[in-house]
């Protein structure tokens, strides 16, 4: 599974080049999108340089100290929907009759099949396949008409029906959105006198910048030479805000709305250790992101924790083969057993979540094959029995393993010697929010927004 995008605004009131701040936020984003970047600067004009690859790949220190402006956006891409080429790269930049302006988006629109349709028969025509297009045209109408930008993006976010986190540059300002139920992260933060909006916290670290808060649901932000100004956008009686932002695929190191995201995976352990007896010699994790719910479980439980499965840290996310033999080769590249830990143990293994279930019966395997007694699976999500149409990269409900297998089918499948999943009730606890204030959809197939069919086949089509 892996995230679409991340997104970054920064303005100086002190007329400060913004490039370098841009930069080394996006780099701590980096794990929110890894196959495209760009930074947009505004100075007079409106300055794009974007790119294919990974922030390093993309910006050097000449690229970046041709970038001179004292406010910009940055975003970092992974295409969940619509393909992956240049043209779908952002910030997507628009000029209209009333100057221009620069868009980044993290999540999905479910509605903007239905909206492209409808803007293309009033004459608009559109040169990418992303919803990042789809939103753009919509501001810019409403700006041409009224001249005003936040009543354009009200206007905009009634129309919208999905998850959306935007960076937005003007010729004059620097403004963040946040969908009215909150689904997709976005974090305000300072330095000096600079503002900086951000989809994690662990931006604002990675420059010294505080936090200061969270950009609410449905807020609307907007940044320029008098201040900091805050708009209501639209407006939910209930949150829901992405449970999976917490198990997997924001930093650890960020606090998601007044949650750092470590303590939550911690918590998580904890509570899967409340009523769990079985018999093991020490608990280990599939690394990176399975470890703090490892550590919970193994300090709750009073079990020594140690490493099982060494990670290559030189294989990126772009590792991909595609023959089954390779796939198998690949696994045992990124994940070596150690055998000195593992052989004759009894060990409870963490993981994140199952997908289609072939990574972690690999993982068992390679275990076993290195001596391992007894390998006890524990996830530290409740199944995924459904597809996310709202910003997540997932298989079809089909190819699921949860969907279509029970938990005991599972685990004869992974070949594990037991197998427990976190409860959705164990899963709210830990994040200390309940099913109004998060987004449960992949969980229980109740989405905070309707999904439409064509809606699934888009997505579907790029999987
Ligand atoms: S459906 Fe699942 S992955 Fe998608 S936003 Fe909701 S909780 Fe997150």
């Amino acid at each position: 599974m892996k995230e679409e995008c991340g997104v970054v605004g920064v303005y100086s009131f002190d007329g400060k080049d913004v490039a370098p701040l841009i930069f080394y936020s996006m780099y701590s984003l980096q794990h929110r999108g890894q196959e495209s970047c760009g930074i947009t600067i505004i100075n007079d004009k409106l300055e794009t340089k974007k790119g294919m690859g990974l922030v390093t790949d993309v910006f050097d220190f000449g690229k970046l100290t041709a970038l001179t402006g004292s406010f910009g956006m940055g975003h970092v891409r992974y295409s969940t929907c619509g393909e992956s080429m240049l043209e779908n790269a952002a910030p997507f930049v628009v000029s209209h009759s009333q100057g221009y302006l620069a868009i980044g988006h993290n999540g999905n629109i479910a509605n903007s099949l239905e909206l492209k349709s409808s803007l293309e028969e009033q004459g608009e025509v559109f040169v990418s396949t992303t919803d990042t297009e789809v939103i753009a045209h919509l501001i810019v109408r409403g700006l041409v008409k009224t001249g005003d930008m936040v009543s354009s993006i009200q206007d905009a976010m009634r129309r919208l029906n999905g998850s959306y986190s935007l960076a937005i540059a003007t010729g004059d300002s620097i403004i963040g959105v946040r969908d009215p139920f909150g689904i997709k992260p976005l974090s305000l933060g300072k330095i000096d006198n600079t503002y900086i909006i951000a989809s994690e916290s662990v931006a604002f670290d990675s420059v010294n910048a505080e936090l200061i808060r969270d950009v609410e649901p449905g807020e609307i932000i907007v940044i320029d030479k008098e201040g900091l100004h805050s708009y209501k956008g639209l407006k939910k009686a209930n949150t829901a805000h992405c449970m999976f932002e917490y198990v997997y695929f924001s930093r650890p190191d960020s606090v998601l709305d007044g949650k750092l995201v470590y303590s939550v995976r911690e918590r998580i352990g904890e509570i899967m250790a409340e009523d769990d007896p079985v018999d093991v010699d020490f608990v280990m994790a599939v690394p990176d992101s399975a470890i703090p719910f490892a550590l919970g479980y193994a300090k709750k439980r009073g079990l020594p924790y140690r490493e099982g499965l060494i990670k290559n840290r030189y294989v990126g996310r772009t590792f991909i083969l595609p023959k089954q033999t390779a796939r198998e080769l690949a696994v045992r590249v990124k994940l070596n057993p150690l055998i000195a830990n593992v052989k004759g143990k009894r060990v409870v293994l963490f993981d994140d979540s199952i997908v289609r279930g072939t990574t972690s019966a690999r993982l068992i395997q390679i275990l076993k094959d290195a001596g391992a007694k007894e390998v006890h699976m524990r996830i530290g999500s409740p199944p995924i029995i459904s597809p996310c149409f709202l910003g997540i990269d997932m298989p079809t409900k089909e190819e699921l393993i949860a969907s279509v297998k029970d938990i005991e089918k599972v685990r004869e499948k992974l070949g594990s010697d037991s197998l427990k999943y976190l409860s959705i009730e164990g899963l709210q606890r830990a994040i200390g929010k309940d099913e109004n204030q998060l987004c449960l959809g992949c969980l229980t197939e109740n989405y905070p927004v309707p999904t439409d069919q064509r809606e699934q086949e888009k997505l579907v089509k790029y999987l």
